[in-house]
């Protein structure tokens, strides 16, 4: 037999949670061989020795649907293990869309994800309207990744409705067409249908996106076509109903019954605020309720705080200030002169410690609370807060951090956390039965946020340094639970006759890397960017796509297509 790839010394961690073992991974074509001992030699080798080798990593909450049209790679989620991607989430996608309507479709994007509508114009080669039609066009892609996706409700409404999408109910001649391009979409192969109901999905004009108008009705609807079809998953950014007992009992209930009726899995982000008061609770609870009445719903757990990383080179919680603003538009050198300028600072400070704050919507930076924004000094906490440096320093702490930023020459990170403040919490959503570590939001927040890497958090922070889970569980996690809610069944485990999808990491080293900032998206869009450590190799479809974090040139992604898929 001869082996294309042979993973040779290694330690098998397979996924399915079983103790890890010694042996070779023999491959051939894009499917796993053999595991076991192998004499021959492959026509490739990658020497494993002191490393573990698993499943690519899966990640369910992705909005790559922008990005992938420009970065066949997938980054800064490919250096972390990460071998397929669910995208379309929350109700965002790029299909359906008509010709004459792709600045709506847009619209719905750009703020509520934060992606430059100029990147998105630049580095999209529209070359669809229906959602069927799309899948082609990403079969045509290159990818270095493998690629799953809804259909999100934003662009469905805006394919029935056009510009009334972000103003009308929908009538029953706009349902007909709604129902029949979902329909359509499942039997192409789409994972699914998106929607969001949460005041955080905003356009750029500060109205809601498209699926905020919907009522109930509409959504309850358009996952009754999924039930009838018996597939498809329902994924939702969630109604705001935070802490009153009367809004959760009512949302929860129409999903719980939602998920009942209609035999639909139906996933949705777990989370809690900075300060938890159970909150997070009463969403387990509807998890378990909802499996006790025989419906299908998984929540999707983040790894850590949500946090916004701040730097000067991307966002900082000054920027939407009346005296900062034009300041902030300023190329970076002319900003740091103006920064050791002491009039200048004096009226600076004098604005970022009582300053005109303006709302931050979804991951926008807002009013800095000083006991909360963490000096981001290293890759995984723990970190100190900008309150406590300044005390050291004997500064402000807006001082505090303009001194860092300038010190560093705008290399300082910040983390402002928005949401998990309880990491005890956030242990706890992750370790329930019915949830999945998830919620990179890859693609999207591309200044914003950097949680591409939570995967290798969860490796190096709670596995190694924590000891919350065993490496055993920690992979299961990443690949075998979301393998399983998402339906790619020849994927997530180490099996002989599976695909190859395959992580060779040292588990004494793995983790995040630091944060960057690159200026690499199309029109030269700012975006923050994340490498791994540790992190060996990956292997999509039996092929080497990266190696030490460097990409190979090969591109052996492909597309993840749902079960009613010819
Ligand atoms: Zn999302």
């Amino acid at each position: 037999m001869t082996y294309e790839l042979v993973i040779r010394n290694g330690t098998v961690v397979d996924g399915s949670g079983l103790a890890r073992y010694r042996a070779d991974v023999g491959v051939i074509g894009d499917k796993i061989a053999k595991i076991g001992r192998i004499t021959e030699k492959g026509h490739e080798e990658i020497d494993a020795e002191g490393h573990v080798v698993t499943p690519g990593f899966i990640d369910g909450h992705t909005h790559m649907d922008a990005q992938i049209n420009w970065d066949p790679l997938g980054t800064s989620s490919c250096w972390h293990g990460i071998t397929s991607v669910v995208m379309g989430n929350c109700g965002f996608t790029l299909a359906p869309a008509r010709a004459t309507e792709r600045e709506l479709v847009v619209r719905n994007l750009e703020r509520a994800e934060d992606i430059s509508a100029e990147a998105m114009a630049a580095g999209i080669d529209w070359n669809w309207e229906t959602y069927p039609e799309y899948l082609q066009a990403l079969e045509k892609m290159p990818k270095g990744i493998n690629y799953g996706g809804y259909v999100g409700h934003s662009a469905l409404r805006t394919w029935a409705m056009g510009e009334r999408a972000f103003e009308e109910a929908a009538s029953e001649a706009d349902m007909r067409i709604m129902a029949d391009e979902l329909r359509a979409s499942l039997q192409a192969g789409a994972l699914g249908f998106t929607t969001s109901r949460t005041f955080n999905h905003q356009t750029s004009d500060d109205r809601p996106v498209a699926s905020r108008i919907a009522t109930w009705d509409e959504v309850a609807t358009l996952v009754r076509v999924m039930g009838r079809e018996g597939a498809g998953i329902f994924e939702i950014a969630g109604e705001d109903v935070g802490r009153d007992p009367e809004k959760q009992k009512d949302y929860y209930g129409r999903l719980e019954n939602l998920a009942v009726e209609t035999g639909c899995p139906i996933t949705f982000g777990v989370a809690s605020g900075r300060f938890p008061k159970g909150e997070h609770r009463v969403m387990l609870d509807l998890l378990d309720r909802t499996a006790a009445r025989g419906g299908r719903m998984f929540g999707q757990a983040h790894a850590r705080e949500f946090n916004v990383v701040l730097s000067f080179k991307t966002q900082i919680p000054f920027d939407g200030l009346p005296e900062w603003k034009e300041l902030r538009t300023w190329p970076l050198d002319e900003q740091k002169r103006a920064l050791q300028d002491p009039a200048m600072l004096d009226k600076l400070l004098a604005a970022a410690e009582d300053g005109a704050w303006t709302k931050g919507v979804g991951a926008e930076a807002r009013k800095p609370d000083y006991d909360w924004i963490r000096v981001m000094d290293g890759p995984m906490p723990p970190y100190k807060t900008v309150a406590q440096v300044a005390t050291e320093r004997g500064v402000s702490p807006a001082q505090c951090m303009i001194d860092l930023a300038v010190e560093s020459d705008f290399e300082q990170f910040f983390l402002q956390p928005i949401a998990n403040g309880d990491q005890d919490v956030v242990l706890e959503i992750m370790k329930h039965p019915h949830c999945i570590t998830t919620f990179s939001d890859s693609g999207a927040h591309v200044s914003q946020l950097m949680d591409s890497s939570i995967q290798t958090h969860v490796l190096g922070y709670w596995t190694r340094e924590r000891q919350a889970f065993t490496l055993e569980e920690a992979v299961r996690g990443l690949t075998l639970l979301p393998s399983t809610a998402w339906g790619f069944h020849d994927r997530g485990l180490l099996r002989e006759g599976l695909k190859a999808d395959i992580c060779v990491f040292d588990p004494d080293t793995v983790g995040p890397a630091m944060p960057a900032v690159a200026q690499d998206l199309p029109g030269g869009a700012t975006r923050l960017t994340q490498k791994s450590v540790g992190m060996k190799a990956t292997v999509v479809n039996g092929s080497t796509l990266t190696l030490d974090q460097e990409h190979t040139g090969n591109l052996p992604g492909e597309v993840l297509l749902g079960p009613l898929a010819g």
